[in-house]
């Protein structure tokens, strides 16, 4: 019958309701409410009773008037609230305009959504920035030359400027893709295979010997050969970005210690340095994108302010945890620990 019709129809809207992430109420024409959902006590943080204790008007009265919702020209009114931690959308629409029979309020957390578009925003714009900057000084040395205000035996020394702010530029632009292919998620899980962190560690040992050399800095590598299930790039990228900081941030004569352990179901990768180190208050905030301590002396370091935050991502990745202690001026240890190779943790 039609009446059994309307009641399976109505067991039907509330299981949906009731499963719905999205909050849902609804009120009738006299702003009492005739339902709501878990999820809309849960983001509006109250208890929702039917009936009229808490009505349209104490819920939604300051978004607009129940009259303005139930006689809504168009098919809903939208408005975005901060509450508390919470960004909410609120969706209000009128069930049936002629007759004016009550009004539908749908909540959509909209948090994420909102901090993913703030560091959007913010991470453009520091782009931006940072990619202007050596952009201007080659443009200012090669204009310089072209008037022919630069005498020919000085005119090698401008071509090395510009040469240097044009690698400050590949490293710059590398890093940035590195991000942002990893913000993709990318690469697959498919592509994780068994890797030898020890390898990858000799590997970049070897292409900064002479960078560490050129600084009187000392790097040496210790431990054992030990696997871990990943994406060989993004672990050299971790393994890269350490050591070289490690090397960038040391002191005269100073030492870089790596090394690859296993630490009972762990598998430890340590990078030591007797650097500058970070202050106590700064050790969160260096892994953020372009964050740096000492923002002065970064252009003769040559940093972009991405590696760490490469790093963090890369771990994440791997599921692998991050610990950074570091003493001002003694120096700064970072551990990266990794889950062990699934091939190995099989009894
Ligand atoms: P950068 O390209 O500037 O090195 P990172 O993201 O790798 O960018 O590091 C962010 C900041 O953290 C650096 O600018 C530096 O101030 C600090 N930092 C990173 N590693 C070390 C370290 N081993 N010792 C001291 N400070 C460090």
């Amino acid at each position: 019958s039609t009446l059994q019709a309307v009641d399976s129809e109505r067991t039907k809207l509330s299981t949906l309701f009731l499963h719905m992430t999205d909050g849902v109420v609804a009120f009738n024409q006299s702003g009492e409410v005739i339902h709501a959902n878990p999820a809309a006590e849960e983001m509006l943080d109250m208890e929702i009773p039917l009936g009229g204790t808490v009505t349209y008007q104490d819920l939604f009265g300051e978004i607009a008037p129940l009259e303005t919702i139930l006689t809504l020209e168009r098919d809903c009114l939208e408005s975005e609230t901060v509450r508390g931690e919470r960004t909410l959308l609120f969706l209000l629409a009128p069930f049936d305009r002629e007759k004016q029979v009550g009004v539908l309020v749908v909540v959509h957390d909209v948090t994420q959504q909102v901090k993913n578009e703030t560091m959007r925003k913010e991470f453009v714009a520091n782009v931006s920035h940072e990619l202007k900057t050596p952009l201007t000084s080659i443009s200012g040395y090669a204009e310089i030359i072209r008037e022919g205000m630069v005498k020919s035996e000085d005119v090698g020394r401008f071509a090395g400027k510009i040469y240097e702010e044009a690698q400050r530029l590949i490293t710059l632009v590398e890093d940035i893709l590195n991000l942002s292919h990893l913000d993709e998620g990318a690469p697959g899980q498919e592509r994780r295979q068994g890797i030898d962190l020890y390898a990858l560690c000799e590997r970049a040992v070897a292409s900064l010997a002479e960078a560490a050399r050129q600084r009187g800095i000392a790097i040496s590598l210790t431990g054992s050969r030990q696997r871990v299930d990943g994406a060989e790039k993004l672990l050299a990228e971790i393994i890269f970005n350490l050591c070289d900081n490690a090397i960038k941030y040391n002191q005269e004569n100073g030492h870089v210690a790596v090394s690859v352990t296993r630490e009972g179901d762990r598998v430890v990768l340590t990078v030591q340095d007797t650097g500058i180190g970070i202050p106590p208050g700064e050790t969160d905030r260096v892994f953020e994108r372009f964050y740096r301590v000492d923002k002065s002396h970064s252009k003769e370091i040559g940093g972009t302010g991405l590696g760490l935050s490469i790093v963090k991502h890369a771990a994440a990745y791997h599921d692998a945890k991050i610990q950074l202690d570091s003493q001002l001026g003694r120096g700064t240890r970072v551990r990266v620990l990794f889950p062990l190779s699934q091939r190995e943790a099989q009894p």
